[in-house]
């Protein structure tokens, strides 16, 4: 080993899904939308002056918090936007996990966590779900750096109702609990309404699933001012301006548009709903999810041999070799004709296995 090569930070990265984009693909593993987003956000990107991009860009992207602050009922600098929620994610983690006590997240989550936590040396302990999935909230009551995890869950999609979310928050002021709810607008209700009750929350949530914006890089972060000002000490210490100008533009239009927010919601919900239906008649099990996806497992298929037969069926879902989780793969939500043809080539393939 060279000696400059003993200095080089040493880190194992965080996987995400392949993209891949072949014709005539049914893409459902990485929980995007398969709507596109408001067409308010089509307008910006035909309008955008090209003049303007000589100059820098807002670095506060006040168009933007303005217009979340009024969508969600609060002030503007209790909102801190960035480059995908995994941006202010990390951000947070590198603001507010500073403690010798070891920050606590599942066992079974975004495997993202434990990636930020190797990055910046944050010591961490996992903590097992029970055997449905569900979250233990006593195992929080411990001595903690903070805690993080995401509701609903990844990639379970169960979500936890608010009363236990508020007792976590009840036994844990003398931390920082951050919620990721990249996937609450699926059904669950925000712990947005917590904010003003308890200034160490932090709730997350994202542009990429939701709000059709994957591709945009979109997230951001709301609580108390303080946390909010820490985050902004730390982000311009590092790079003022995260976000592009036509990303601050474009996620202003899509958060102008409630209605059509509310409409694509509602028909992921409802294919999801219908999507369960026809899984538990073809025998699958799975948590009952909250999210755009369905964690799905069968008692009598080979689950790592359907999901390479679907893939060769140029059908994309998601699946771990984590021993915990080998035998689950991960739906997402598309849209309903993408989900007759999921539907038919896993029947295709029952009939070929049985
Ligand atoms: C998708 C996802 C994110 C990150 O999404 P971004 O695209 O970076 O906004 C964060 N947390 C969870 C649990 C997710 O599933």
């Amino acid at each position: 080993m060279r000696e400059w090569e003993k200095n080089i930070r040493k880190t194992v990265p965080y996987v995400a899904g392949e993209q891949p984009d072949k014709p005539d693909m049914v893409k459902l593993n990485t929980n995007e939308c398969p709507y596109p987003p408001a067409p308010e956000v089509e307008k910006i990107i035909k309008e955008t002056e090209i003049d303007k991009f000589r100059l820098y860009p807002d670095p506060e992207a006040s168009e933007l918090t303005e217009a979340l602050a009024q969508f969600y009922q609060v002030e503007q600098d209790m909102i801190f936007v960035g480059v995908g929620s995994d941006d202010v994610i990390a951000n947070a983690f590198l603001t507010f996990f500073n403690s010798e006590k070891p920050i606590l997240f599942p066992d079974i989550t975004y495997s993202f966590y434990p990636v930020w936590a190797e990055l910046y040396k944050i010591k961490y302990k996992t903590l097992a779900l029970d055997k449905n999935f569900r979250i233990k909230k006593e195992d929080y009551y411990m001595e903690n750096g903070g805690i993080i995890f995401p509701n609903p869950n990844a990639p379970t999609g169960l979500y936890e109702e608010l009363d236990v979310i508020e007792d976590i928050l009840k036994h844990n002021q003398k931390s920082v609990v951050m919620i990721d709810e990249a996937y609450i607008d699926f059904g669950g209700e925000s712990a947005l309404k917590f904010i003003s009750k308890y200034e160490n929350l932090l709730v997350i949530q994202t542009f990429s699933k939701s709000r059709s914006m994957a591709g945009m890089r979109i997230g951001f972060a709301v609580g108390n001012k303080n946390l909010i000002r820490a985050m902004k000490d730390v982000k311009y210490s590092i790079n003022s301006y995260t976000m592009n100008r036509t990303a601050i533009l474009s996620g202003m239009a899509s958060v102008k548009n409630r209605d059509y927010f509310d409409l694509v919601r509602k028909k992921i919900i409802a294919t999801r709903e219908k999507t369960k239906k026809r899984l538990s008649e073809l025998g699958f099990d799975f948590p009952d999810s909250k999210a755009n996806f369905i964690f799905a497992t069968h008692k009598a298929l080979d689950i790592t041999d359907l999901f390479e037969y679907l893939r060769s069926r140029n059908i994309y879902v998601r699946h771990w070799d984590n021993p915990q989780i080998k035998d689950y793969i991960r739906i997402t939500i598309g849209t309903e004709e993408e989900m007759e043809r999921l539907i038919g080539e896993i029947k295709n393939y029952k009939e070929a296995a049985c």
